[in-house]
Formats: structure tokens, C-alpha cells, sequence
């Protein structure tokens, strides 16, 4: 029986982009890891903040800069806490901010395993067949968004393409190459195709 369904992917990365840095050890660029400590150094009312990363093939460290000089007053109760505790949760959207790691290394190395779990939002049963997916990505995954619903379809990639040319498949907010782009929080997906009803998951 045909319906239609509302659905959230809530897709997390599980492993954190790995920064290629020049290791005076081992005497040429290797990824390096987050220890998931910070170093904090306190001169007066400035405050420097580094996130340590090790090499993995010698250990040797590599601080991150996440504060530099900055004024102690102008950082947050709760992001100073999080300094001083290295709490995990605040540690790990750093070591997922990959735009700030492409600053600061030349090389970066991303992973694509990912978790991603489903639940329907609504069933619609008198609506012609279909589905639209919204997507959760808290932390920046590396994942294209043809490759996402390609897997979890059970689609080919080039029918990805035909059934968005036809604009069965729609992207919000759209974009022409959509498809193979990044999934990002808040992304919608409508797909009306009943085919596709046959082998959702
Ligand atoms: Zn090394």
C-alpha cells in the first residue's frame, strides 16, 4: 500500500578529519590525531587555548591554537569551563571544524563512516506515494549527498540524476549540483517516485 512518508536522517561521523603536519620526528608530513586534551596557558587576563594532536606514527604533539591572546573576559562562563575540563562534547565539534583545520594544514584527511539513524515523523496515507527526508548533521560530515541516498535507497547515482532532472527528486535549498555536494544540517529531500517506496529500508 502506497503512502506518503516524513522522515529524519540524523547522520553523525564518527571519525574526526585528521590534519597532515610537518613532524620534525619523523622528518616529513603525517596525520596527526586529537588527543581530545587542551592546553591552556594564562598570562595576565590573556588566555591561549591549543587542542593537542599527536603524530601517529611517533606520538610527537602538535597544538592546535583554538584562542590566541584572547581577552579572558570576552570568553563565556560555559566555553571557559569546557577549556579547563577539556569536556568531550565541546571538544569534539572542534575536531570536526574542518574549515579551521584547512587553515592551519595543507592536507587534511576525512573519513566516511558515519552512523545514521531514521525515524518516521509522519505517514501521510491518503497522499500519493513518496517521501521527504530531512536531514540532522550536527558535526560537518564528509559526504556527498548522491552518495547518502544512494546507499540508503538502494538507488544508482545516475538515477539520482535522472529523477532530479525530471524533478521527482527535489533539494531544499536547492541547488543545481545539490546531489553532489555535502549532506548539511537542515536539508530537505523530496522524492516522489513510488519505486522508491519499494526499497526504502
Ligand atoms: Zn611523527
Amino acid at each position: 500500500m502506497c503512502a506518503f512518508l516524513r522522515v529524519r536522517w540524523t547522520i553523525t561521523p564518527l571519525i574526526p578529519p585528521q590534519p597532515w603536519i610537518a613532524c620534525s620526528s619523523c622528518g616529513g608530513p603525517r596525520p596527526f590525531q586529537s588527543s581530545g586534551r587542551i592546553r591552556l596557558n594564562a598570562n595576565g587576563k590573556r588566555l591561549d587555548a591549543w587542542l593537542i594532536y599527536k603524530c601517529l606514527s611517533c606520538d610527537k604533539t602538535w597544538n592546535r591554537p583554538l584562542f590566541e591572546r584572547r581577552n579572558r573576559g570576552d570568553i563565556d562562563a560555559a566555553t571557559l569551563d569546557a577549556l579547563h575540563f577539556s569536556e568531550p562534547g565541546w571538544v569534539r565539534m572542534r575536531e570536526f571544524d574542518v574549515d579551521d583545520l584547512r587553515r592551519r594544514a595543507q592536507r587534511i584527511e576525512e573519513f566516511a563512516d558515519m552512523e545514521i539513524s531514521k525515524e518516521v515523523l509522519e505517514r501521510v496515507e491518503d497522499r500519493a506515494a513518496g517521501m521527504e527526508i530531512e536531514l540532522r548533521v550536527v558535526l560537518p560530515a564528509s559526504l556527498r549527498l548522491d552518495r547518502l541516498l544512494a546507499t540508503e535507497l538502494g538507488l544508482s547515482r545516475s538515477r539520482l540524476d535522472v529523477l532530479q532532472a525530471a524533478g521527482r527528486l527535489r533539494i531544499d535549498p536547492e541547488r543545481k549540483d545539490g546531489l553532489r555536494r555535502r549532506v548539511r544540517d537542515r536539508m530537505r529531500i523530496a522524492l516522489d517516485d513510488p519505486h522508491i517506496m519499494d526499497t526504502r529500508p
